[in-house]
């Protein structure tokens, strides 16, 4: 029996979830020290080097690696977090699925069904 299943509930509650996750991303951000390629730098000169930061991802299997501006890590730090919180919000998505049909679909086999019928009044 095909029965029409209502979730428009937990589809406004995901896009209302969903919304403040923007910007939101996979991978991981390094920080890593490089010489520059500024000639008679005065740090590069002392041996210390300097820091910058990689974003690395996978993109269609392959590991990848991008230089991430300084002013650009607070952002991609963010959406780093919110790529985690989305990640969770998607694991949570099948079981609430599953309890709203459940809760439409009142189970007519198994223990819950058992319980009702043995309640129920019998017929005069
Ligand atoms: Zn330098």
């Amino acid at each position: 029996m095909k029965q029409k299943i209502n979730h428009s509930a937990l589809k406004q509650q995901f896009f209302k979830k969903l919304l403040p996750l923007w910007p939101a991303l996979k991978g991981s951000l390094a920080q890593v020290y490089k010489p520059c390629i500024r000639p008679n730098c005065p740090v590069c000169a002392k041996g210390r080097k300097h820091p910058n930061y990689l974003l690395a991802f996978t993109q269609k299997g392959k590991r990848r690696c991008l230089y991430v501006p300084l002013a650009m890590v607070p952002l991609l730090k963010r959406a780093l977090t919110n790529g985690r919180r989305l990640e969770q919000l998607l694991y949570e998505i099948g079981p609430a699925l599953l309890r709203e049909y459940r809760n439409q679909n009142p189970a007519k086999t198994g223990p819950t069904a058992r319980l009702k019928r043995k309640n129920r009044p019998l017929k005069s």
